[in-house]
């Protein structure tokens, strides 16, 4: 496990994906019911933008940087501002990964749980959550946890997959762990979080997702440049199972202006795409 995420918090990825997350929150706020949300790949939770890892890639910069010295859209504003919130609100020099992000935006009925396997990073997540009554830290394989601790006795709420994508595998993992997953929890929310560097790559992918036949999935993705090369990070994406049903309407108000912050070269854009079976 050599993948550390210190060194990217904050970059275009993180921001596409927390914004998402965020919009996923605040809809499961809109019912009374309390909801559960499974972070499976936490990471630290909170990242120091002035620490050696983040100084070293300044990836930050092209990222939060961006939208921090945006002046998006009013509707974008009202869309991104929960999650903005929860980034000013961390302070100076900080930025909230997805635990952090949340913790901020739940509400006191709603439950946290989060798997980290790294021994360093899962010591620092559970520092930052110590005595918090309403997450639970465990260090253990988050693959594992997809089937063993679904469905959340809460009965709602969402699944976040974010690995770190090192060795190749956790594109195959992420289909076998969301076909393990739907087996128990039918109704829970997934999301997939995953890199592009070349879209035909990605594309294959989202085949096989496709041919699982789900009644509701919906892809989003990103691109900072042309997506052509392999080792380069030129997009990212995200997958949702069960979205809220407000979700694709929010991302077409979003996504046009979020590509035109993030993007470096050009080939830029992003790209909404229902991949539910018809
Ligand atoms: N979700 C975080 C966020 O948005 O702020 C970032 C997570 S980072 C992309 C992936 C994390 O997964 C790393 O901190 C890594 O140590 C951890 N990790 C790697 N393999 C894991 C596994 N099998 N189970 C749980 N965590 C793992």
């Amino acid at each position: 496990m050599n993948y550390r995420h210190a060194f990217h918090a904050g970059n275009f990825a993180d921001v596409f994906k927390h914004i998402i997350l965020a919009r996923m929150i605040e809809y499961m706020k809109t019912k009374d019911k309390a909801f559960r949300l499974y972070d499976t790949h936490a990471g630290l939770g909170m990242y120091n933008l002035a620490s050696e890892e983040a100084q070293k890639t300044e990836e930050a910069q092209a990222g939060v940087g961006a939208v921090l010295a945006g002046n998006p859209p009013k509707e974008v504003t009202r869309l991104i501002g929960p999650w903005l919130d929860a980034v000013r609100d961390a302070g100076e020099g900080k930025y909230p990964g997805s635990p952090a992000v949340a913790k901020y935006l739940m509400r006191k009925i709603d439950r946290l749980t989060l798997y980290e396997l790294h021994e360093e990073d899962h010591a620092v997540l559970a520092k930052n959550f110590a005595d918090d009554y309403q997450t639970r830290v465990l260090h253990l394989d988050g693959w594992l946890a997809v089937g063993a601790h679904t469905p959340p006795k809460e009965g709602r709420g969402m699944m976040l997959i974010d690995p770190p994508f090192e060795d190749g595998k956790d594109f195959d993992r992420m289909i076998i762990a969301l076909e393990k997953a739907r087996k128990k929890w039918m109704g829970g929310t997934m999301a997939l979080w995953y890199p592009i560097k070349k879209r035909e790559h990605t594309d294959d992918w989202l085949e096989t997702l496709k041919g699982l036949k789900y009644s509701d999935i919906l892809n989003v993705e990103l691109y900072i440049r042309e997506p052509r090369a392999i080792g380069m990070l030129n997009g990212c994406g995200m997958v949702i199972v069960n979205p809220p049903y407000t979700l694709r309407d929010e991302l077409n108000l979003i996504m046009p202006w979020l590509a035109e912050t993030m993007m470096a070269e050009k080939g830029w854009g992003y790209r909404i795409q229902d991949l539910s079976a018809r």
